[in-house]
């Protein structure tokens, strides 16, 4: 029994990657000096998996930016203009990566988009009828021999033919216009690889966990047929993760893969689906190793589950790539008590070895003292929660009265005008800010200090938002680092890392805090700087909450209580939050959901069973105690919507923001025609664009919303907070928001007249 991995982080242990390839953007080292830095990076993984007694070390795992573009670099699915550019192939990739504007050439970035349900974003190819798959790139070739040089035969790595056809987008083609090309050019790569001496490659196939259509299982097969029949005598190890591949697991048995790559962590189905039968003639790479989360693996429940596995022909690996998790927990200061309870990336590699070894019998020892980890509860319960969950009845779980009752209420109480303005929450978050918050951390200015600092910022912020004109106003979150953490930070249960980061999408990683113990609110959180910016302002203050699907999913979960038991003590957490603003005299509460979206299962047929029957009920817990006229906002991060809207609806909140400005009909279409019923105010702009919409750019978009929904429901705001933002780009673009609202209502209200 052999081991492996899928693929290891390729960012470095202290983001060395990052850091180098920020430079070179601010042209402060040099190409060479780059590839210097990613070239020891490699070195160093492969290095590492040896040492660690990884059997079979992979290649080509490594990205610059994304392994989603590198295969179109590969394989030349470049646009024209890109290639046009007078640049270094590394300057194009970063190009296409970041979008480029330069002596009036103005190329974008290629749209970029949640990687499955990781959080992990790709790079989305725009595939044209000019697009031709083509083997020009030598990427996957030159990082095998690189490891060749270093005594290490790889397995080069490189994103299936289906996945790749089925992440891209197409104008004016389709996919199977693209499959005869796409079978020589990986047929190619084939070639070199079996010729530069490579015995195995994997290919990628997450897509293949999804539902699968007719026509999709019609395209693997035409993709994989005429693939596997001239792979000459390279190896295919068809790895698929982040799911069970129900759908087509028959096929994949009978076609001739040499290789099976399956996930047994989270394919709920995967251990039925080989227990039914796996193929003598094939080696079955056994996800058994959790790709995603940090904790240890527990090694009998793994032994337990592996009873399906085949004695011969078998090697350990892991659920998905590791790129989903933090490199090494020895980067941590925690206690070994607590320490002891991590596995990050390195710490997962000996795992894999000890259970190769347990497996084969000969690792007892290494079983006790795993066994001994999980013998005892690994945190002492907090009993509070638990007993509040265990006594939640249907009640509260549902606001009283009816929205539509609470809509002639609120609108009595607050007497805001027509299409009311206001923002998302936050403002710049500028180098002042963030300096001050360091000062603070390092003890170099007391608290009483930094609280002035704040104060200041709010109240300078308020005097501009009365002054433009602004209907319901925000405190600016100017005291927060992370949407996530600073409630974290407040809460019982929760852990922090120093170094843990995880790759979110090219140079940006995220470093998620950990869910430890039972959650409890420990005391008032946001209450003070809602209620100090309520006391300086007539105008309505609108507080500032993440909601707990939110905190859950941006967090590494516990693994030894549910998702919905975790979500409902955070739901508990901000409940008490939501009714201390109320009590303080907020009386617009916004509680944040950007990224619900998160843990929506992967197959459709579970979206409600697994995730929105527990997710959307938690949200509507935190809200259902508060009075009639009290408002409650929401807000979402994504314009993908359209398919979930009757949940949304069901989060029972007065208002809704959300992100619309890129695809703004669409949303608005499948709002009017499932009846929304909930307020709405869909972005009227980009914020994640430094770009100044003008006054008639918002009308029009404003128009564009009105001849959709009625005009009582709609609200004026960008789509999403103004954190990233410059305090000069944020102060024109609301100017000419709240430009454009009055101008159109004063045009409704004329009309009225007549
Ligand atoms: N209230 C948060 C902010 O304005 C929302 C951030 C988000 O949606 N990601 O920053
Ligand atoms: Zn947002």
């Amino acid at each position: 029994m052999t081991t492996t991995i899928i693929g290891f982080p390729r960012i470095g242990e202290k983001r060395e990657l990052k850091f180098a390839t920020e430079k070179y953007f601010k042209q402060k080292i040099s190409q060479d000096e780059l590839a210097q830095t990613a070239h020891e990076l490699r070195q160093k993984n492969w290095q590492l998996l040896k040492a660690a007694g990884i059997d079979e070390i992979p290649s080509n795992d490594f990205s610059y930016y994304d392994q989603v573009l590198d295969a179109a670099f590969l394989f030349d699915l470049v646009p024209e203009e890109v290639k046009r550019l007078n640049l270094s192939t590394l300057d194009k990739y970063f190009a296409l990566a970041r979008g480029y504007q330069k002596d009036g050439v103005n190329v974008l970035a290629w749209p970029m988009k949640k990687w499955f349900n990781t959080n992990y974003h790709y790079l989305v190819p725009q595939l044209t009828a000019d697009s031709h798959f083509k083997l020009t790139g030598t990427k996957i070739f030159d990082e095998f021999n690189e490891a060749k040089e270093e005594g290490i035969v790889t397995r080069p790595v490189l994103i299936g033919p289906f996945t790749l056809l089925k992440l891209s987008e197409y104008h004016d083609t389709a996919a199977t216009n693209f499959i005869n090309e796409a079978v020589a050019a990986y047929l190619a790569v084939f070639k070199r690889l079996a010729a530069a001496g490579a015995k195995w490659i994997q290919l990628d196939e997450p897509s293949l966990v999804k539902d699968l259509s007719a026509t999709d299982k019609q395209l693997f097969n035409r993709l994989y047929e005429p693939l596997l029949a001239q792979k000459g005598k390279l190896k295919v190890l068809l790895q698929t993760y982040f799911g069970d591949v129900r759908d087509i697991y028959d096929r994949l048995t009978e076609l001739p893969f040499d290789g099976l790559g399956l996930d047994f962590v989270e394919g709920k189905k995967t251990k039925d689906l080989v227990a039914a039968g796996f193929p003598d003639d094939k080696v079955l790479f056994a996800g058994v190793v959790n790709g995603k989360n940090i904790w240890r693996n527990n090694y009998q429940k793994t032994i337990d589950q592996s009873s399906v596995l085949p004695v011969n022909n078998l090697v350990l690996t892991t659920s998905c790539s590791l790129l989903h998790v933090p490199i090494t927990v020895t980067n941590e200061n925690f206690p070994d008590e607590v320490k002891k309870h991590f596995a990050f990336a390195t710490e997962k590699l000996t795992e894999l070895t000890e259970l190769a070894a347990i497996l084969t019998g000969q690792g007892a020892q290494k079983l006790a003292a795993n066994k001994q980890l999980f013998a005892a509860p690994r945190v002492k319960e907090d009993p509070e929660p638990h007993k509040q969950i265990a006594s939640l009845t249907a009640a509260d779980y549902h606001r009283q009265p009816a929205r539509v009752e609470r809509e002639k209420i609120q609108k009595a109480e607050f007497n805001l005008p027509l299409l009311p303005t206001t923002t998302i929450g936050s403002f710049p978050q500028t180098k002042e800010v963030r300096n001050e918050r360091r000062q603070l951390r390092r003890h170099e200015i007391s608290q009483e200090e930094y609280d002035e600092f704040i104060k200041g910022k709010i109240d300078e912020w308020l005097k501009w938002q009365e002054q433009i004109g602004l209907d319901v106003l925000v405190h600016g979150e100017f005291e927060r680092n992370d949407m996530v953490e600073y409630f974290g930070q407040h809460l019982s249960g929760y852990l922090f890392t120093k170094n843990a980061w995880v790759q979110s999408y090219g140079t940006r990683c995220v470093k998620p805090p950990i869910i430890w113990g039972d959650v409890k609110r420990l005391h008032p959180i946001t209450v003070k700087w809602s209620k100090y910016a309520q006391s300086q302002t007539k105008k309505l203050i609108k507080g500032m909450l993440t909601g707990p699907v939110t905190i859950l999913n941006w967090s590494f979960p516990r693994e030894d209580i549910s998702l919905k038991e975790s979500t409902l003590q955070l739901a508990l957490a901000i409940q008490g939050e939501v009714l201390d603003l109320e009590a303080n005299g907020i009386k617009i509460i916004q509680i944040d959901e950007a990224a619900l979206r998160e843990k929506l299962p992967l197959r459709k047929s579970d979206w409600y069973s697994e995730y929105l029957d527990w997710a959307i009920p938690a949200f509507r817990l935190v809200h259902s105690k508060v009075k009639p006229e009290t408002q409650i906002h929401t807000h979402m991060c994504y314009s993908e919507f359209s398919d979930i809207i009757p949940a949304i609806d069901a989060m029972d909140a007065d208002v809704i923001s959300f992100e619309a400005s890129r695809s703004n009909l669409e949303i608005l279409d499948a709002l009017k025609a499932q009846h929304f019923e909930t307020e709405v105010g869909p972005g009227v702009y980009d914020i994640h664009s430094p770009r100044i919409p003008s006054v008639s750019e918002v009308k029009n978009t404003i128009r564009k919303i009105l001849s959709k929904i009625n005009v009582a429901k709609v609200w004026i705001n960008p789509d999403c907070g103004l954190k990233t933002r410059g305090v000069k780009e944020t102060r024109a673009s609301l100017i000419n928001v709240v430009t454009a609202a009055k101008e159109i209502r004063r045009e409704i209200e004329g009309n009225d007249d007549k």
